[in-house]
């Protein structure tokens, strides 16, 4: 019998706020160890958490991006639990009556449109992080009481790939939006990733494995082309797979088993009695959906529809959100959209690479690219002139017509003086002229490149090769 995987994330991020979520403290990556800590994060007792708005705003604003919707009541709740890294013995999050739920992500993979259906995404607060040296452990807590924003999938990823390429779609989303940096490096991304087996075509789920606290997408991939062929193996050995929680040996490249279900922890959730349930206004709401921004792919797919650009093209000016905005303010109006998006991705963006400028630090103005353009269009100037005039635009800021006036750059269109230099080329080039006349068509290759040799490239080279074949037949 054939199996295939189901997969649900829970991804959790770190939100983009100045400070904590309950506290005054910096949410601030790399400070020495419990550098940034109060009372607050620190569990004394007596304290009261105050929650931080923009952690509230930043969430309500991550579930209109994921098409959630916005429930008019959400409370936290208390997960209680008894480990190092939280001092308060327990972790206020949101758990019957999250902030957003019921939304969905589209996203490419492997060439096709998904979607994957988001069943909520709630608001917590990160913990400590234990560390443990040789003889000793320690906890440092600057990571205590950040806001954290964990989404959660419905079950219906369907393999390693697509699971990666969620991933990614995701936090491209949320660093869109604001919402976080989601820099795997410093631990702002982790997810707990569940799988389970079933037979092709099956609509009922299998037990669920779920593989704890994964913080970089290459391990995700790696720990579920373990654990699928795993799970495969397994049934089809005859055994029944029961709920457990795994955790992933990146070094081993394996999963091995924590915890069953017998064993689950009984978080005993209970309303936190500390903090009000949070009733967004419609006022406050309406603030933050003004905040609502393009999403990638929106973005990649009206660049195809609405200037006819390539896949490639519209997925380079997606990926690289400050080009993608130049490209939409240069190109409105302009006939010609695929020729600057060119510009844009091929050159413009090299020369910034290499000079450390970013777009808005540009010498010249926004009508420099659409301008270059033109003059090509109009035959003013040689596409191999329009590099040399891109670069002095982008040295001096001069805008192209001026440059090609002042060098005298202007490509010769007109045909009667062309005319004169064709003539001259076929003069001193017997032989290659007899040769085109006998039917060799390079020849005449050979006698344009003489004409454009001849006019300094200042000839259009359309218009020559037409003015040497009048000559030559006639
Ligand atoms: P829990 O209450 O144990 O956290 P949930 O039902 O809320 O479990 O699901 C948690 C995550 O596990 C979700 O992302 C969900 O899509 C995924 N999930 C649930 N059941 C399965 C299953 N049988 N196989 C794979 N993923 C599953
Ligand atoms: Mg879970
Ligand atoms: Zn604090």
């Amino acid at each position: 019998m054939e199996y295939e995987a189901v997969i649900g994330l829970e991804t959790h991020v770190q939100l983009k706020t100045l400070s904590k979520m309950w506290c005054g403290c910096a949410n601030e990556f790399g400070a020495s160890p419990n550098s940034n800590v109060c009372p607050v994060c620190l569990g004394f007792p007596g304290v009261l958490p105050v929650a931080n708005e923009q952690a509230l705003r930043l969430t309500v604003l991550t579930g209109l991006l994921l098409n959630c919707s916005i429930p008019s009541r959400a409370k936290f709740d208390r997960k209680n639990y008894f480990y190092p890294d939280s001092a308060k013995n327990y972790q206020v999050t949101q758990y019957d009556q999250p902030s957003t739920r019921e939304g969905w992500i589209d996203f490419e993979s492997g060439g096709r449109l998904e979607t994957v259906r988001i069943t909520r995404a709630h608001l917590e607060e990160d913990v400590g992080k234990n560390v443990h040296f040789e003889r000793c452990s320690g906890v440092d807590f600057n990571r205590a009481g950040v806001p954290l924003l964990e989404i959660v999938s419905e079950p219906e990823i369907c393999s390693a790939d697509m699971a990666c390429d969620y991933l990614n779609a995701l936090t491209d989303i949320l660093v869109r939006g604001g919402i976080s940096d989601c820099d795997m490096e410093k631990g702002m991304v982790r997810c707990d990733v569940n799988v389970s087996v079933r037979p092709k075509g099956s609509k009922a789920l299998g037990a669920k494995i779920e593989i704890k606290n994964m913080n970089t997408f290459s391990g995700v991939r790696r720990a579920l082309d373990y654990e699928i062929p795993r799970q495969i193996a397994a049934v089809q050995r005859g055994e029944r797979l029961a709920q457990e929680t795994r955790r992933w040996d990146d070094i081993g490249g394996i999963t091995e088993s924590m915890r069953s279900k017998e064993d689950a922890h009984d978080y005993r959730y209970f309303p936190e009695p500390d903090l009000m349930p949070f009733e967004p206004s419609d006022s406050w709401l309406a603030q933050v959906r003004a905040q609502v921004v393009e999403l990638p792919l929106a973005r990649k797919r009206r660049f195809m529809e609405q200037f006819q650009l390539p896949p490639s093209d519209a997925q380079a000016l997606t990926d690289d959100d400050a080009a993608g905005n130049y490209f939409q303010r240069i190109v409105a109006g302009h006939r010609s959209p695929k020729t600057i998006a060119n510009w844009v991705i091929n050159n413009l963006k090299g020369k910034l690479a290499e000079s450390g400028f970013s777009f808005g630090e540009l010498q010249f103005p926004e009508v420099g690219i659409p301008q270059l353009v033109d003059l090509v269009e109009a035959g003013k100037i040689s596409t191999t002139m329009a590099q040399e005039v891109f670069l002095e635009m982008f040295r001096t800021g001069e805008l192209p017509g001026g440059i090609v006036e002042r060098r005298g750059l202007s490509q010769v269109s007109d045909a009667g003086a062309i005319e004169a230099l064709c003539r001259q080329v076929i003069e001193a080039n017997p032989k290659s002229a007899d040769d085109f006349r006998a039917g060799r068509g390079a020849a005449l290759n050979f006698l344009k490149g003489q004409v454009m040799k001849l006019s300094k490239g200042k000839a259009n080279p359309g218009v020559v090769g037409d003015v040497l074949e009048r000559l030559l037949n006639g």
